[in-house]
């Protein structure tokens, strides 16, 4: 087993900036795309703030374009999703379920994932009238009332996105103010289709008697207490996210979140590992910001592999 110079871990703007830099800079990248190619973009539609499309651009096709761009310098681009890390050594070696490959330098790109409430029922009706992708899901709420969980921009902007398909929609959130931005948060309000449901929270999520399929809310009043249910077609979780770092447990500085800490750049704890993306970002989370860092990693990585004389 030969090492590869460089090793690219996910997919995201983060990974493929990555890649197109290492790629040009003749490091012959391998980037292992990971469970959802792409990344978190590919589940949502008009990205309106990455600079150079004034008109916008619908996040799959941006990610497909990335991608190409890596590729057409010559990176490795690879479905697979890494298992496995072994960063005790160099070579590091990298477990894909089917084999191991060795890296002299690997950069983590992992981004993070929606996270889920864990009220009863969710997991049971995930995908049966609960979904935690309005962008991926809202066509199939016609004509119909959908409920929102959260109060950030997240839950503001799947909640005007619901509204091109769902008669109403109801923002369900668990304090009085939001932690949205004004200006997301206004829009939603300024949306006619759109009601509040402050100070509530999901205590249970009820499926039709002998059919799996989302019914009704339970819900609760945090400072009274009472208790309602609020019969309801479709329920979209919006409440943030969380890195992908399961695999670096014990292996990379992570803060009490999970999200990797990082030293000079893109430096982890590990000498000759990087890293890049919302992997490593609990506070900008930007598509710019984890290209940004995706080629930081990438002149990181390069820089090292030198002064290990590797080029
Ligand atoms: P977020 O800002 O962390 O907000 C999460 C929301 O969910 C908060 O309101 C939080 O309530 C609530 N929440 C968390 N755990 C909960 C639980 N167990 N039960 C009930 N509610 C819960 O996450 P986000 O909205 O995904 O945004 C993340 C970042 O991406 C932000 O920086 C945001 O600006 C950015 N973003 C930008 C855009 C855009 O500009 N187009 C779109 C989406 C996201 P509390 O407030 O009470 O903690």
């Amino acid at each position: 087993m030969s090492a590869h110079k460089l090793v690219i871990i996910g997919s995201g703007p983060a990974g493929y900036t990555a890649a197109l830099y290492a790629a040009r800079a003749d490091l012959a990248p391998v980037l292992y795309e990971g469970l959802q190619p792409g990344g978190q973009l590919t589940i949502t539609t008009d990205v309106e703030n990455f600079p150079g499309f004034p008109e916008g651009v619908i996040g799959p096709d941006l990610m497909e374009r990335m991608k190409a761009q890596a590729a057409r310098f010559g990176a490795d681009i690879r479905p697979g999703f890494i298992q496995s890390v072994d960063f005790s050594e160099r070579p590091f070696v990298l477990d894909d379920g089917e084999q191991k490959i060795e890296a002299e330098a690997v950069i983590v790109a992992t981004g993070a994932t929606a996270k889920l409430l864990g009220t009863k029922g969710e997991d049971h009706l995930m995908g049966y009238g609960v979904s935690a992708c309005a962008t991926c899901d809202a066509a199939f709420f016609r004509d119909v009332h959908v409920a929102v969980i959260g109060g950030g921009d997240s839950a503001m902007e799947e909640g005007d996105y619901l509204t091109k398909f769902a008669n109403k929609v109801t923002i369900i959130h668990r304090r009085e103010e939001f932690r949205a931005s004004k200006i997301m948060l206004k829009r939603a309000q300024d949306n006619p289709k759109i009601e509040f449901l402050t100070n509530t929270v999901v205590d249970e999520m009820v499926s039709k008697d002998d059919n799996r399929r989302l019914a009704a809310l339970k819900l609760r009043n945090t400072e009274s207490g009472e208790a309602t249910t609020m019969p309801i077609d479709g329920a979209f979780v919006a409440i943030g996210h969380k890195p992908n770092t399961e695999i670096f447990a014990d292996k990379l500085d992570m803060n009490e979140k999970g999200y990797l800490v990082l030293g000079e750049g893109t430096r982890t704890n590990v000498e000759g590992v990087f890293a890049a993306g919302d992997v490593a970002d609990a506070e900008y989370r930007q598509a710019i910001t984890a290209a940004g860092t995706g080629c930081m990693a990438a002149l990181d990585a390069e820089r090292w592999l030198a002064s290990q004389g590797i080029s």
